[in-house]
């Protein structure tokens, strides 16, 4: 891997900020985009747009050929058996969405009941209290371990024939903790069960195989793996895609309109409800090819050099706690350095050219469960040197200093 490389793909990382070189620690937020996206969109807008499945021109033609390419490249990067079981959605947020209220919504009972874990993402926590309010179905919370891990034993315990839906993030946004979808997914069958994963962390950085974790359906987005913001994937297995229903309704989606009734076009295009999102696809699928090209296993074993070192690094200075799983764990560290706000904190490392997220991270339970109102949180991607995280430790000694 050539890092140098690498790096010059990423125009926006010669930006200096306040006076100092970029260094971008927020790719779990979203991630910077390669020069290959943005000119793949580029070209799109000069030379083919126009709407989808309507035209009978030739632009009509290439905007319909480039959109379902981006599909099929899709299905082949999670190795989904069939083009048709993506779905393309505005993000994660939507996708998990489309599941709750037009696959879980319309068949939960009151005694059914629906398994997450407390490190979820709000985008895969509120949705499933809407399905249990709505349906009088139980939520039901998987324990965590003091390093915000998951015991197989306990998920085994947990799960039961009442149990229809079990929803669960592949890779936390806060704890990095890489979560074992294989094995859940056999429990969840085993009881009747359906598995949701969440993959907005994961997707982006190592080989995620949907046939091989056998989830049933998985969400993630196209922002935080390259591509454009807008644009994400509702993967599912033909049988549940089948099932679901469409929770958005009007173009595109529709075989026959009559005046009080009307039929739906077949999976996936009865839940791409409007003009779909064309450039949006179309860079998502320039993405995968730039991080085809670079090699996912490769990419993962970058994550896992880089956050091991940050890891260690950040656990030198005293005055910080790591939380978090201390083993193997997503490319991303989430910190406090003691008695100082992490939003202070993040603006004082802004001062420094350093980006890094300060917040509740869209997990407020979870900070609840870490007995913080907020945290710190450095995460990383291919583009990130050993240098970066030097400076962050740099810019945080500052801080301390500073602050104390
Ligand atoms: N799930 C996880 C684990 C995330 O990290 C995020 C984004 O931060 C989301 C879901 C929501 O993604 P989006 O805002 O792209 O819908």
């Amino acid at each position: 891997m050539d890092l140098s490389m690498i790096r010059k793909d990423f125009p926006i990382l010669k930006e200096s900020i306040n006076g100092k070189p970029l260094v971008y620690l927020d790719s779990a937020a979203t991630s910077q985009k390669p020069r290959q996206v943005i000119d793949a969109m580029k070209t799109y807008y000069e030379t083919s747009n126009a709407n989808v499945h309507r035209g009978v021109h030739t632009l009509g033609s290439r905007a319909t050929d480039a959109y379902e390419a981006a599909r099929s490249n899709v299905a082949k990067f999670i190795n989904a058996k069939r083009d048709e079981q993506i779905v393309f959605t505005r993000g994660t947020t939507e996708s998990l969405n489309m599941v709750a209220h037009g696959y879980a919504r319309p068949r939960l009972k009151p005694g059914d009941e629906i398994i997450i874990t407390p490190m979820e993402h709000h985008s895969n926590l509120i949705p499933w209290q809407q399905v249990a309010k709505a349906t009088g179905a139980t939520l039901t919370y998987l324990p965590l371990q003091t390093d915000g891990t998951i015991e197989l034993g306990d998920v085994e315990k947990a799960i039961t024939a009442r149990t229809k839906i079990v929803a669960m993030v592949h890779v936390s946004n806060v704890l990095g903790t890489i979560n074992p979808i294989g094995e859940i997914a056999k429990i969840a069958h085993r009881h009747g069960a359906i598995l949701v994963v969440d993959g907005a962390q994961s997707v982006p950085h190592m080989p995620v195989d949907v046939q091989a974790l056998d989830c049933d359906f998985l969400a993630f987005s196209g922002h935080k793996m390259m591509g454009p913001t807008g644009i994400g994937v509702l993967y599912g297995k033909r049988e549940v895609l089948e099932q679901m229903e469409p929770i958005h309704f009007g173009g595109e989606m529709i075989e026959v309109v009559e005046l009080y009734e009307s039929t739906f076009k077949e999976v996936p295009y009865r839940f791409e409800g409007g003009t779909p999102i064309i450039a949006g696809a179309v860079g998502l699928s320039a993405a995968i090819d730039y991080l085809k090209e670079i090699g996912l296993s490769a990419i993962h074993e970058r994550d896992v050099a880089l956050t091991s070192y940050a890891y260690d690094r950040l656990r030198e200075m005293e005055e910080i706690e790591v939380y978090g799983p201390a083993g193997e764990r997503g490319a991303l560290v989430t910190f406090n350095l003691r008695g100082v706000h992490p939003h202070d904190l993040s603006t004082a490392l802004d001062a420094e050219g350093v980006a890094i997220r300060a917040g509740h991270h869209c997990a407020q339970p979870l900070m609840r469960w870490l007995k913080q109102s907020a945290t710190a949180r450095a995460s990383f991607y291919v583009y990130n040197t050993e240098q970066d995280i030097d400076v962050l430790m740099s810019a945080l000694t500052m801080a301390k200093e500073f602050f104390s």
